[in-house]
């Protein structure tokens, strides 16, 4: 099955499978993703937030321990900000099912508690974005990872992150589809050409992002948006694939000097983009 190649057909497919607002819907029925913040690099999560916002998502949560509390909620005014003090209260918030997307890594870090809160996020059945450290903590045992996804479950490695997971060889289309099919998830292998796979064999490559994406933090923004997808009910695949195009244009419409703050900011005009693109 050949791939689908964004630049060309992509556009048309993702505007049709968008989640666009529609008249009579109120605010319950656009989702709601929980992202798990980080304890220390609080910039990560927060710019994941504003990202899920962004391509529409209803309601965002953010869990975050009571020490950092201030800092995202001063940042986030209409993020719900949720104290979390432990593992169980994660998993407690993670298993509301109001909650309907969840992402768990951007800013987390490589530690015991990011894989517990990963391991809840997956039990909890629901769509689930690991991206980052919750891919990081899974490197000596991807099994544990693999055998307890349940939901439709998004993994957003770049190489380095892809390779503590995957053994697969070869070029990145066919180690993309072998990790996805491997691991039961869609895959979101980036770089300067993304390729996003799916486990039935489903496969794009991305190549409509400007190298300036090639800064801090933009991962980040990535994961929010894939999330803020799911959350409205976009099937994984084409959550994935549009949000890796929207992510490029977003990029594009910025223009020179990009850093990731500017990415969620960008989004409209690429939200804008893609309603009224017209096949050529
Ligand atoms: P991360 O590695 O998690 O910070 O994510 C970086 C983001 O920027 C991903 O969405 C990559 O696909 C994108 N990116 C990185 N380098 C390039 C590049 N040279 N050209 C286009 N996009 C890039
Ligand atoms: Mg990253």
């Amino acid at each position: 099955q050949a791939p689908l190649q964004c630049w060309a057909n992509g556009p048309r497919v993702w505007r049709e499978a968008f989640p666009w607002p529609r008249a009579q819907g109120h605010k319950y029925q656009r989702g709601h993703v929980l992202v798990a913040g980080g304890a220390l690099m609080t910039g990560a999560a927060r710019l994941a937030a504003r990202a899920a916002q962004r391509v529409g998502a209803g309601l965002v949560t953010v869990a975050a321990p009571a020490a950092v509390w201030p800092v995202y909620a001063s940042a986030l005014e209409s993020i719900i900000v949720a104290r979390v003090e432990s593992d169980a209260d994660f998993a407690g918030l993670a298993a509301d099912p109001r909650k309907n997307a969840l992402l768990v890594g951007p800013g987390a870090g490589a530690d015991e508690s990011t894989r517990r809160q990963a391991l809840a996020a997956l039990a909890a059945g629901r769509a689930t974005v690991l991206d980052a450290d919750a891919l990081t903590v899974f490197a000596r045992d991807p099994r544990t990872l693999f055998d307890a996804v349940q939901g439709p479950t998004v993994l957003t490695p770049h190489d380095g992150e892809f390779a503590r997971l995957f053994a697969a060889a070869g070029d990145k289309l066919s180690r993309a589809r072998k990790a996805a099919r491997e691991s039961g998830c869609v895959l979101v292998l980036k770089g300067g050409d993304t390729v996003v796979a799916a486990p039935d064999g489903r496969a794009l490559v991305n190549a409509h992002a400007p190298a300036t994406l090639a800064t801090g933090g933009t991962g980040d923004v990535l994961a929010g948006m894939i999330a803020g997808l799911l959350a409205q009910g976009m099937p994984a695949f084409e959550a994935a694939g549009a949000a890796v195009w929207l992510h490029g244009e977003a990029a594009y419409a910025f223009g020179p000097g990009l850093v990731a703050d500017d990415l969620p900011a960008h989004l409209p005009q690429a939200l804008g983009t893609l309603a009224r693109w017209q096949p050529h």
